[in-house]
């Protein structure tokens, strides 16, 4: 019953004062049943229980008074389409003007002599007290003054009062209808309040603790949901089963292959790695690590180990362009024999080829986009599947990923460093290992803030660049141009700096919507230095690695995420010389202020990330739609780090003993997450 009963799905038109009309406004909020508006929870709540004096007010206050009508409604007409309302109402012998504008309801609503409540700013000048605009109501109504009210999302055309109302009469005609789905023994261990007495007090709580306790209830669970769901979307349920591989044995060959030393933090996470693959339970681990951390090779110091111990290896990229960028890195470790690639742009002859190579065994390291994860890919022996740049896959992805081979050994590497918070969220069931440091040399990006009429300076600094040698990066937000939106497109910005501004340079195009094949030898040009400028939107924004490039410039600067920006940011500076990155943007909020000025003083991308969660929430970093995951509706990724941790423990402890939520105790969650997870394939 998923904890509600046949009452609680009655059509919201079945509480007092919702018509048609009201019902509709409702319904574009998704409120379609009284229990869809028990679960229409506040925004926030604020305290309008003290009931002040007049004589107490002081200038600037926001309070409630209760007091009686002292004169009839004044109108003061001050133009056209602008009246003045005003009355003055008396508590003992202390007097206060109310004012309103264009409210004309408030005519007939007063008589002397009757008591209302009043709750709004008071003004005090030269002894005298008035509130503009105050919410009103008779005294002992207690609904919108006079206790702790809700405040509910904005809506058009549904003011806070009527929403206010319905959802006081609805919670009041449920009292008690929800079967509570969390075991006793959660509750105790994890100190949540019961579900009605939840709901309940989210909407009208007794006091502000009150509310902060439903509120605790209701995002832990809802945290927890997630967290169970997320679980069991991943539980590959394989114990063991993986291959044992003895890194120790081949690991020196490697290290002798490549032309520097690994840092410390670098040698730590392959450490790590080399001793999970020791194991016949599968490797599941994250490493986290800053752009041009050198991830990369960690992850082929692994494969070589596994290939060498007699496994098949594969590395998935979310581009093909970075696919074919690792599969060229590769050649430097393996034999050409045994390497393949497969993105989208292979052609079906080779394609064919390719996939019996796979099968027989004759490939030992496959390395390729998601087309490597269709169903036609038979593996022989996989053994080890690392995927680049995870978070721009989304969470089911990676739980078809585990599903091929018998039990590989899986490692999912980050790009975008992730709050702690989130990683848990998304990667909870993995181990994590952070490179927390840069290779030696690596200079930090100068990263300068720009606004349009600085052009011509930026436009000689690139000239000055490009001729010495050095290869410039321009990035816009979109491809073609936009009715809506004046943003510089890629191929205007892209036919003005090759026609006008640089018709003596090497300028290139690239985009999303080229061919995968155009947007490989665009990319290869580039990379051979064989173009001085590369104009192109986002598609670069993943893994390229050009150490030539030395600036970085960003259009409309304000459209992108502090994630993307850093990302885009650490395409430069990959070679020894100095690197430079120049954000673009005018008309600027405080928001983008504020934003553009982290990326100015740091370059740490941990730093970065947690900035962005706090300033924009977990979309931006995460991809806004492409994480899937489901919306939350209370719980609030940047605010509740300490909750989640709770809940996911739980899930965790939950699991241990039930792992498919069989129990009786646990039905009741069961189908909460089910509900959560609606439209997620298996859960
Ligand atoms: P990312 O972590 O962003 O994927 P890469 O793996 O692409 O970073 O590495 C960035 C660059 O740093 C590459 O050119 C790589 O060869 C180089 N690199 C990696 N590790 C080291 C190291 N220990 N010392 C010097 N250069 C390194
Ligand atoms: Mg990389």
């Amino acid at each position: 019953m998923n904890g509600k009963n046949e009452y609680l799905l009655k059509d919201i038109t079945f509480i007092k004062g919702v018509g048609e009309a009201k019902a509709k406004l409702l319904n574009r909020l998704g409120i379609f049943t009284l229990y869809d508006m028990l679960m229409f929870f506040p925004r926030y709540v604020e305290s309008r229980d003290e009931i002040k004096h007049i004589s107490e007010l002081h200038d600037g206050e926001t309070a409630c008074i209760c007091a009686e009508i002292y004169s009839p409604v004044t109108t003061a007409y001050i133009r056209k389409n602008m009246q003045i309302y005003s009355v003055t109402v008396r508590d003992g012998y202390d007097v206060a003007t109310m004012k309103w504008f264009n409210n004309k309801y408030v005519k007939g609503a007063f008589k002397i002599g009757e008591k209302f409540n009043f709750y709004g700013k008071a003004e005090r000048k030269f002894g005298k007290v008035t509130m503009t605009s105050p919410t009103y109501e008779r005294e002992g109504q207690n609904l919108h003054t006079g206790r702790v009210v809700p405040v509910y999302p904005l809506t058009e055309n549904l003011p806070q009062k009527t929403i206010r109302m319905i959802a006081k009469n609805c919670v009041d005609i449920t009292k008690g209808c929800i079967k509570e789905y969390l075991p006793p023994a959660v509750r105790e261990k994890y100190r949540l309040c019961e579900i009605n007495w939840a709901i309940s007090s989210i909407h009208f709580p007794e006091t502000v603790e009150d509310y902060e306790t439903a509120r605790r209830r209701l995002a832990f669970e809802e945290l927890l949901f997630m967290q169970l769901g997320l679980f069991k979307l991943r539980n590959t349920q394989k114990r063991g089963g993986a291959p044992i591989i003895d890194g120790e044995k081949y690991i020196g060959a490697f290290l002798e292959k490549i032309p520097f030393c690994l840092t410390k933090a670098q040698s730590t996470v392959l450490g790590e790695l080399l001793a999970d693959m020791k194991k016949s339970v599968p490797m599941s681990r994250l490493i986290q690590g800053d752009v041009g951390s050198g991830k990369t090779v960690v992850a082929f110091a692994a494969m070589y180990c596994a290939v060498r111990s007699g496994v098949q290896t594969a590395l998935m990229a979310p581009t093909g362009v970075l696919a074919g960028q690792h599969y060229e890195g590769a050649l430097k470790y393996f034999d050409e024999s045994e390497v393949v690639l497969l993105t989208g742009a292979t052609k079906a002859a080779e394609k064919r080829k390719i996939l019996e190579k796979i099968a027989d065994g004759r490939a030992k390291v496959i390395i390729g986009t998601h087309a490597l994860f269709e169903d036609n890919v038979e593996f022989k022996n996989l053994g080890l599947v690392i995927t680049d740049e995870q978070h721009r896959f989304g969470v089911l992805q990676r739980a078809a990923i585990a599903g091929k081979g018998k039990a590989p050994h899986t490692v999912v590497m980050s790009a975008t460093p992730i709050p702690r918070t989130l990683a848990l969220i998304l990667y909870g069931d993995l181990d994590i290992s952070v490179i927390g440091e840069l290779p030696p040399g690596r200079k930090t990006v100068d990263t300068f803030a720009a606004t349009e009429n600085m052009r011509p300076r930026i436009e000689k600094f690139m000239r000055k660049e490009i001729e010495n040698g050095r290869q410039v990066f321009v990035v816009c937000p979109l491809v073609g141009d936009s009715d809506k939106l004046d943003l510089e497109s890629a191929e205007r910005l892209y036919t003005r700096l090759k026609e006008k501004v640089f018709p003596d340079k090497r300028v290139a195009l690239l985009h999303g919507k080229m061919k995968p094949s155009e947007k490989t030898a665009v990319m290869e040009a580039f990379a051979a230095g064989e173009t001085d400028i590369l104009v192109s939107t986002t598609v670069i924004e993943v893994g390229i690695n050009v150490p030539n490039a030395s600036v970085m410039i960003i259009e409309n600067a304000e459209r992108f995420g502090l994630s993307t920006l850093h990302q885009l940011r650490g395409r430069v500076g990959r070679g020894s010389d100095k690197a430079y990155c120049i954000m673009i943007a005018d008309n600027l909020s405080e928001m983008t202020k504020k934003r553009l000025g982290v990326m100015c003083e740091t370059n740490d991308g941990f730093v970065i990330a947690q900035k962005d969660l706090e300033l924009r929430g977990p979309g931006d970093l995460l991809g806004t739609k492409q994480h899937g995951l489901p919306d939350l509706k209370i719980a609030n990724f940047a605010l509740d780090g300490k909750l989640l941790k709770e809940a996911s423990t739980c899930a965790k402890e939950i699991l241990q003993s039930d792992p498919n939520l069989e129990k009786k105790e646990n039905e009741g969650l069961k189908n909460k997450v089910n509900e959560l997870f609606k439209g997620y394939s298996s859960i």
